[in-house]
This record gives C-alpha cells, sequence and structure tokens, in this order.
C-alpha cells in the first residue's frame, strides 16, 4: 500500500490535483471577494446621499458574477481528468483498465456483455458500487462478477448509456488523483459512434486505442478516430498494441510485425489524423501485454512473487513499455486537462476581476470627486456662518443706537405736541356742546361727555400732529433694518423678506385716559358778587392771601357763632388742598401777615387816589350829603340785582368751562412726559419686534447653515469611507490578479513535456 502510495505521490496526475486545488482556492476567494464588492456597491447605492456613487447597473453587474462565480466553482469542484479507451470488443480494453488499477475492477474475458459505457471513478466509501443512467440509486457490488451479472440481468439498460462504476479510492492509487477511466462497448458492435462521441467523449483529455496486436487496424477502429478528430481538435490518441505477449511465441518476426505496426499507426497518426508530427508520433505507441501486467500487479499485491508462475519471454520489456505507456499518458492527460478544464475559467476569472477592479476604480474616483465638491462647498458655508455671525454682532449695536435714537426723537415730538395742545385746551372745550343743567345729576352726565370730547379732540390733533411723522420714521427705519440684516439672509428668504415682516402702518395710542386724570374735578357754580365781601378780599389781597384771609375769618367765625351759610366755596385745586388741621396750625402764624397785607393794600389805596378822592369826596359829601350815600346805595344793590339776574345756566356753563380749562391744564401738564414716553416705549416695541423678526430669520439662517455644514461633514466622512473601501476592494483585486497570473505561468503556459 505504501508503494502505492509512494507512486502515486510521484504521479504527474498530482499536476491536475494540484492546479484544480490551487484554481479552486482563487476562486473561493475570488467569489468572496465579488461578494464583499457587491455588498459595498450595493450599501453604496441604497445610501441616498451618497447618490450617484454607484449605479444601477455597476450593481447588476457585480451581482451576476456573484452567481457565475458560484456555478463555476461547482463545476471546477467536479472537474476530473478522464480517458477514454476503445477498440474492438476483446482487444482486452478492460484488461488494460484493470492492469491500470492494479485490480481487477471491470469484468473481462466474457466477451461482449453490453452496449454500455462502463466508468470507473473514485469514491470516499469503502465500498464498491455502480450507478446507471438517470438513477441516483446506489448499487452495491462485492466482486468482478457480480457486476458483470448486474450488467448483464439488467436489462433496462438501454444500448449506449452509461453505467458508473465507484471504486474505493483507498484500493487504487490512480483513482485519488481524479481520473475516470471509461471503458466503451467496441468499436465494432455499433454504428452510433456520432452521439457516442457527444455523449461522453467530448470532455475526455485522453483517447486510447487498444489493438490487438494480432491482427491489424480495423478501419472500423480507424472510423471511430476520425469521427472523435472531426469533433475535437488535435485530441491526444494513444495507440494500445495489446496481446504483445503472442509476439513472443515468434521471436524471429517480432521486430518485423513491431516496425509494421509502428508504420501503421504513424501513418495513421500523423497523416491520417494530423494528431501528431512524425517526431512525436512514436512516443504514442506501444507494445504491451494487459493481461500479463494485471497478473503480475495482482500477484504482487496479494505479497506474491512478481515474476512467479510461467511468464512468456520479454516479458520485463512489455512490463516496461506498460509503465512507459502510463507514464507518458499520466503527463499527458495531466497537461492537457489543467489546460483544457482550467484555462478558459482562468481566463474568465481575470476579466471578472478586472472588471470589478474597474468599478471600483469608477467608484473611487467619483468619491473622490464629490468629496472635492462637498469640502468646498462645506468651506464656503462655515465662511458664510462666520460672516454672518460677526455681522449680526456689529449690526446688533448698530440697530439698537438707532432704536435709541428714534424713541427719544418721538417722545420729544410727543411732548412739545402735547405741550401745545394743552395750550389749545380752551379751545377744545369750547367746542363742547351739551345740554347743561346744574341739577347734580345732569352735571355728572355733562362732565363725564365732556371728559370724552376732551379726549377725542386731543388724541384727533395728537395723531394729526404726530401720528404721519412717526409712522414715516419707524416704517423707514425698519426698511432700513431689513436692508441691513438682508444680506445676512439667503436669496430665497430675501425675496420673501416681506412675509416675515409685514409693513403695516404702526398706529400710535396717545391713551390720555382723561376720565380717571380729572375724575377729582369739582366745579364752583354757585352765584358770586364781584363787589362781595369775598370777592373783594380776592381782588385786594391775591387769591394765595384772600383764601387764608378767608379761612381765618371761617375759623373766628366757628369760634364765636355759627358759620355763615353763604360762606363761598373755594375752587379746590386737588394740588393745593391743605389738611384742615394744617390750616388750624397755621392760623396763629398768618394772622400777622393778613394785618400786615391789609395795611399796605389800604396804605397804597390811600397814597395813590385817596387824597384828592377824600377831598373831592369832603367837597362833595358837603354839598350832596345823604343823596348821594342813598344814590350810592341804590347803585350798589342794582350792581348786585344785575349780576344776579344774570347769573343764568349759560354764564354757569361758561363758568364751569372756564374751571374746567384750568383744572385740565393743570392735570394734563403733568402726565406730558408720561404720555410721550408711552408714546416712545410703543415705538420701541413696534421696533423691535421689527428687529427680533428679523434676528429670528437670521438665527434660522444660522442654524440652517450650521445643519448644512454637518451634513456635509458627514457626508465628507461616509465618502471617505467609501474611497477607502473601493481602494482596499481595489487592492484585493489586484492581489487576486497577481494570483491568477502566478497559476497560468505554473500550470498553462508551461511547455508539454513530451
Ligand atoms: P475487451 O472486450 O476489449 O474488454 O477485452 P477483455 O479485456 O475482456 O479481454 C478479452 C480477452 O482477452 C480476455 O480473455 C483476456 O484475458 C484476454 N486478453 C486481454 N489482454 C490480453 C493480453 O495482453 N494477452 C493475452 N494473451 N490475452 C489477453
Amino acid at each position: 500500500m505504501s508503494a502505492l502510495m509512494d507512486q502515486s505521490d510521484r504521479s504527474p496526475l498530482k499536476r491536475f490535483v494540484l492546479a484544480k486545488k490551487k484554481i479552486g482556492e482563487v476562486f473561493e476567494q475570488l467569489l468572496t471577494y465579488v461578494q464583499e464588492g457587491s455588498e459595498f456597491v450595493k450599501e453604496t447605492c441604497s445610501n441616498e446621499s451618497l447618490e450617484n456613487i454607484a449605479n444601477r447597473s455597476q450593481l447588476d453587474e457585480i451581482e451576476t458574477f456573484t452567481s457565475k462565480l458560484s456555478t463555476i466553482k461547482e463545476v471546477l469542484a467536479r472537474r476530473h481528468m478522464k480517458v477514454a479507451f476503445f477498440g474492438r470488443t476483446s482487444n482486452g480494453k478492460s484488461s488494460v483498465i484493470n492492469a491500470m488499477l492494479h485490480d481487477r475492477v471491470l469484468p473481462s474475458g466474457i466477451g461482449h456483455t453490453t452496449n454500455c459505457f462502463l466508468s470507473v471513478e473514485g469514491t470516499d466509501e469503502d465500498k464498491a458500487y455502480l450507478k446507471t443512467d438517470g438513477s441516483e440509486e446506489e448499487k452495491s457490488i462485492k466482486t468482478v462478477n457480480q457486476l458483470a451479472h448486474a450488467l448483464h440481468m439488467d436489462e433496462s439498460l438501454d444500448a449506449g448509456c452509461l453505467v458508473k462504476v465507484f471504486w474505493p479510492k483507498t484500493k487504487c492509487a490512480l483513482l485519488r488523483d481524479d481520473l475516470v477511466l471509461m471503458d466503451s462497448p467496441g468499436t465494432d458492435v455499433t454504428t452510433q459512434l456520432d452521439s457516442w462521441i457527444d455523449k461522453f467523449c467530448l470532455d475526455a483529455d485522453v483517447f486510447v486505442l487498444v489493438a490487438n496486436s494480432e491482427s491489424t487496424l480495423m478501419n472500423t477502429e480507424k472510423h471511430f478516430f476520425h469521427k472523435v478528430n472531426e469533433r475535437l481538435s488535435k485530441p491526444n490518441i494513444f495507440i494500445l498494441n495489446n496481446r504483445w505477449d503472442a509476439s513472443a511465441s515468434e521471436p524471429e518476426y517480432m521486430e518485423d510485425v513491431r516496425k509494421q505496426h509502428t508504420d501503421r499507426c504513424v501513418n495513421f497518426l500523423v497523416e491520417e489524423l494530423k494528431v501528431v508530427d512524425h517526431r512525436q508520433a512514436p512516443n504514442r505507441i506501444f507494445f504491451v501485454s494487459a493481461k500479463e501486467v494485471l497478473n503480475s500487479r495482482m500477484q504482487r499485491a496479494q505479497g506474491m512473487p512478481e515474476t512467479g508462475g510461467a511468464l512468456a519471454e520479454g516479458f520485463e520489456e512489455r512490463m516496461k513499455e506498460f509503465q512507459n505507456f502510463e507514464r507518458s499518458f499520466e503527463e499527458c492527460i495531466s497537461h492537457s486537462a489543467v489546460k483544457t478544464k482550467f484555462e478558459q475559467h482562468t481566463i474568465r476569472a481575470k476579466q471578472i476581476t478586472e472588471t470589478v477592479k474597474n468599478i471600483m476604480d469608477q467608484i473611487n474616483i467619483t468619491a473622490a470627486e464629490k468629496r472635492v465638491v462637498s469640502l468646498e462647498e462645506r468651506e464656503y458655508l462655515i465662511d458664510r456662518l462666520d460672516f454672518v455671525r460677526n455681522q449680526l454682532n456689529l449690526l446688533i449695536q448698530d440697530i439698537k443706537k438707532r432704536i435709541k435714537l428714534i424713541t427719544e426723537e418721538v417722545e420729544n415730538k410727543v411732548s412739545s405736541a402735547m405741550a401745545e395742545e394743552i395750550c389749545r385746551l380752551s379751545v377744545i372745550i369750547d367746542e363742547f356742546r351739551s345740554d347743561f343743567h346744574p341739577s347734580p345729576h345732569v352735571l355728572m352726565m355733562y362732565k363725564s361727555n365732556l371728559l370724552g370730547h376732551i379726549e377725542q379732540g386731543m388724541g384727533k390733533n395728537l395723531a394729526y400732529r404726530c401720528s404721519d411723522a412717526v409712522n414715516a420714521t419707524v416704517q423707514s427705519s425698519q426698511q432700513d433694518m431689513i436692508e441691513l440684516l438682508k444680506p445676512l439672509l439667503p436669496s430665497s428668504v430675501q425675496d420673501q423678506i416681506h412675509t416675515f415682516i409685514p409693513s403695516r402702518k404702526f398706529e400710535l395710542s396717545y391713551d390720555l385716559n382723561c376720565a380717571t386724570l380729572c375724575s377729582d374735578f369739582q366745579e364752583n357754580i354757585e352765584f358770586q358778587f364781584s363787589w362781595g365781601w369775598t370777592a373783594l378780599v380776592h381782588r385786594f389781597l391775591g387769591p394765595v392771601n384772600a383764601k387764608r384771609a378767608l379761612m381765618l375769618v371761617d375759623h373766628n367765625l366757628q369760634l364765636t357763632g355759627p358759620s355763615t351759610p353763604s360762606a363761598p366755596a373755594v375752587v379746590q385745586s386737588p394740588m393745593s388742598t391743605a389738611p384742615a388741621g394744617q390750616a388750624q396750625n397755621q392760623a396763629a402764624l398768618t394772622q400777622e401777615e393778613l394785618m400786615m397785607s391789609m395795611m399796605t393794600n389800604l396804605a397804597s389805596v390811600t397814597s395813590r387816589t385817596s387824597m384828592s378822592v377824600i377831598i373831592v369826596g369832603g367837597v362833595v359829601w358837603r354839598t350832596v350829603g345823604w343823596r348821594l350815600i342813598a344814590v350810592s346805595m341804590s347803585l350798589y344793590g342794582m350792581l348786585y340785582l344785575y349780576e344776579r339776574l344774570t347769573w343764568t345756566t349759560k354764564a354757569k356753563e361758561r363758568a364751569l368751562k372756564k374751571q374746567f380749562v384750568d383744572y385740565a391744564t393743570d392735570r394734563l401738564k403733568m402726565i406730558i412726559s408720561f404720555t410721550s414716553s408711552n408714546c416712545s416705549h410703543q415705538v420701541q416695541q413696534e421696533m423691535a419686534s421689527t428687529f427680533a423678526r428679523l434676528c429670528q430669520q437670521v438665527d434660522i439662517t444660522q442654524k440652517d447653515l450650521e445643519t448644512e455644514i454637518k451634513r456635509l461633514t458627514t457626508k465628507i466622512q461616509q465618502l471617505e469611507t467609501v474611497q477607502n473601501r473601493s481602494k482596499v476592494l481595489r487592492h484585493k483585486a489586484t492581489s487576486l490578479e497577481k494570483q491568477l497570473e502566478e497559476f497560468s505561468s505554473q500550470y498553462l503556459l508551461s511547455q508539454k513535456m513530451m
């Protein structure tokens, strides 16, 4: 067994086995590589942010490679070397096969057993079995006789069908090296040569013609090889002149017979078939005895001496020649099979690798281009974001200043307009018309209507004086703000800026709120005689001192007796209303002042008209006397009567209006600064809201820019990954190409040994 192993290890058939292993490994790698590449292209294709980097057709192409490669891989795994034996029945085809297998595998010597082709191939199982055409059933066979019997008995076997014999590889070295040997039914028994060739011979690497050296080459045998030669270009053909042991019985003719046979065979191969040249032809022709070789090898296998038994003369040479045949045959078949079975696939593998490499290159280039574009775009956006940020900071300061200026301007404008309007208050109040009656109820209505009239009238006048100007200022400065911030916004937003900042008319609200402001107003429309005590005090002392004097008198009267019911009411200013306690405390202090003042006034009267009046008075008194007093008294009474009669409702209304003008003037003056600052606040609010909206748009722009920059950064990273992966895959393709190149130079380009 170990001898068999040694022989097998040195066998040229190993070349095929190694080549098959090698190309199998390369295809395995190639398949994994293409699957990886296909996965990569698929991922790149389906990533929407990496649009158009890998396209659908590239993906389809690379995916079809995957299925093609796995088919080829399977085909390669099933590849074996095949030798087909032809020749007439009983020439010893089965014997040759058995001799080569060192065992009686096929039945021989029982004549024509079947019209079937019989192939022998190795199996890893321990037992031999056979399979017939179209059936997966494994029919166990224990002995050659059983096989012969099985073939003989199986009537289902058609002529020209194939019966596969599986023989344990452990029993036979030749079968371990992927060699399939095929016995044919015998070229003499059939007319179906063409269909045989098509069915069983097109994948044969070597044809062995087993001829009978006891007779000449028959036409039927030659005919078959002519047919093979038509189908295949330069088939490898060996001719075994079997039964050469028979020549030993007539040694004197042996050389002549050998020469004759050789010449005919050479002629057949070189001239007729033209499959080899003259020089190589003798290497294809052998004179052997299969029977002897088989016997000898069987004996050896059984541990008996090889030369045991009666051996014909010249056995050694015939044995050597058979071994020579085996050697030549093995070298020939392994070279031929490697080339025919692997060359096409190697070329195909190279094409696929090349195509995938190109796809990776294209992806790399496209990704690189896109990356450059994205980098530039990102650079631009970063610059833009910087610009927007800096510019916004500058503009914020500027616009704040502008708003401050405008609000100040508005404040001044409103306050001066209001001051002017307050001066014209009497006109507005004079214009007021409504039912007037001193009764409290009507008075209340009257006053409230009057307040409404003032509110409306003044509001209208203020609006007339300020609103348009303020509105124009506000709008123009809003426009300025828009113009300043516009360049910071993207053009699409710039076009629609008025939808974000609607240019509406700005209405200033003055909101004087007269009703609350003048709620304390208290009119005085009681009758007052202009020459009465109170009025005279007023006239001589002036309103401030008169008030003090009257209060003092009031006080004295209250201490001495009941108060005068007709004591005149005084128009009370809310500002100057002093609490009663305070007035009492002041009484002692002011008494002195009052006396002084009266004295001064009297003195002035005395000093100015005085002396002449007294002189005239004295003269008149003397001449006129009591009559004058009577006339004066009646004149005084008539004056009183006149004033009393003219104190009508109209006069009361006038008095009220006059009092109201004074009162409202004071009150409104107090709220000038409040109202103007309220107006300026409104303007400030309006401007600030416009500015805030603009800033919000700028913020959105900044955020959009930031998002876009982020998106581009991710995209750039993805593109880098794609580039790196495509480069890695390209390198893998190069290394596979190298391996394929090595395979080609090692197995496909080397010169044939024979
Ligand atoms: P096949 O029909 O071509 O397969 O021929 P077989 O192998 O069955 O052989 C037919 C007969 O020829 C058998 O009886 C063999 O023993 C015999 N035979 C085969 N080879 C030789 C040989 O080299 N010398 C002699 N003397 N007989 C042989």
